[in-house]
């Protein structure tokens, strides 16, 4: 794999395809965190960073996976002991179900059958009997199945409690697609770097409500490095309170200019038209859709029966050098998911379509022509042009 070519595709729903100005950013001298050039950089940042999030809300800016990004959602709102709704539909919902077990709340959980979304009615019913519950947890897209959740008529429902936060992790649709913080009303959400936001792993993005943060005080749940109110009263003064991660700080700085130059309605149609795009072509090449309600964050595309996910991505690798990523769990083997955050140009996609209908010959010459694949790689770069 020479991945270090420019001819190196990055497809997964995270980390993604870095834009050339983010990757020149990255590769600026370090500067120090307490300087009056980084303090211009932050001031920016934690401005231009609302637009995206939608909210009137400051954001905070942690060094952490998008996992500690959940973390901090969790431990500055609870207590030992608290109720929790946590939908489980994935891997990204078992987790953070796993980790409010951890810090002790009384996790009650909402089984949802992969690749599907979750019934509103049945949080409705299970917050009516339990309306007691602290927080209600829920992915806005599930990566691991590629489902959307219907997390504005959720917010809706949960607003009518007054005791009880709506908690979304957001870290394959904040930056991708509409979620509007305020608007919808969510109580706590998180962003990661990797995903919508097309930089580099190593940080999480997170807000509450003003509902939220009158929980903060009363909170019990151990916490340090994640305790928000050392970063609110840092971001208070114009800093963070850990040593800012300046490299990608200053990345998410060019990020930043790069959406708001285009407009959000922008960035949502292009990640849209690449889902839309994957979603045709992919069934036309003989898979079909995993997701009942597909996010355009990432697509999960099911392989013919007689086909291996992870051979098909693994080649695809090796030989193509394109990345994907494969299924988890009970999807492993039987899924193939794209991604369509990042940096992604149209040649890349047509390639990607072209090269998987390879690859499927590969494994099962008899399964297409070759110029069966190469009138649907001709269709889809015709596709492209037709629909900008
Ligand atoms: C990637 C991802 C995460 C966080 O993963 P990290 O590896 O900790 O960055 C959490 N939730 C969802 C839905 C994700 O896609």
């Amino acid at each position: 794999m020479t991945s270090l070519t420019d001819e190196y595709s990055l497809l997964a729903p995270g980390p993604v395809n870095l834009h050339p100005e983010v990757r020149k950013a990255l590769a600026l001298p370090m500067i120090h965190h307490r300087t009056p050039e980084f303090d211009k950089i932050l001031k920016r940042v934690l401005a231009g960073i609302k637009t995206v999030f939608q909210t009137n809300e400051e954001v905070y800016l942690l060094t952490a996976t998008g996992s500690g990004g959940m973390e901090a959602l969790l431990v500055n709102i609870l207590s030992p002991g608290d109720k929790v709704i946590a939908i489980v539909s994935g891997k990204f919902g078992e987790r953070w179900a796993e980790m409010a077990k951890t810090f002790g709340a009384n996790v009650l959980t909402i089984d949802v059958p992969w690749g599907e979304t979750v019934k509103v009615s049945d949080v409705e019913e299970l917050l009516k009997k339990n309306p007691d519950t602290r927080a209600v947890l829920c992915q806005a897209c599930e990566t691991s199945t590629a489902v959307a959740h219907p997390i504005k008529d959720i917010a809706a429902v949960v607003k009518n409690y007054s005791e009880t936060l709506f908690l979304v992790d957001a870290i394959t649709a904040l930056g991708a697609y509409e979620i509007p913080m305020d608007a919808w009303g969510i109580d706590g959400i998180v962003a990661g770097s990797q995903k919508a936001f097309m930089l580099p792993t190593g940080m999480a993005f997170v807000a509450y409500s003003q509902k939220a943060w009158k929980f903060v005080d009363q909170a019990k749940c151990p916490r340090f490095y994640f305790d928000l109110r050392k970063e609110k009263k840092a971001n208070g003064a114009g800093e963070t309170f850990y040593s800012s991660n300046v490299a990608i700080i200053r990345a998410l700085d060019v990020v930043l200019n790069l959406i708001n130059a285009q407009g959000l309605d922008k960035l949502f149609h292009d990640i849209h038209r690449r889902a839309e795009f994957t979603r045709q072509f992919g069934q036309k090449l003989g898979f079909t859709l995993y997701a009942k309600s597909p996010s355009d964050s990432v697509t999960a595309l099911v392989v013919p029966p007689q086909m291996d996910g992870q051979k098909i991505r693994l080649h695809l690798e090796q030989v193509h050098n394109i990345t994907i990523m494969g299924g988890q769990d009970q999807a492993k083997g039987k899924i193939i998911r794209i991604g369509h955050m990042g940096y992604i140009r149209d040649y890349e996609q047509v390639r990607l379509i072209e090269c998987l209908g390879h690859t499927l010959r590969h494994f099962d010459p008899d399964f297409m022509s070759l110029e069966h694949v190469s009138n649907i790689a001709q269709e889809a770069k015709n596709y492209l042009e037709q629909n900008p």
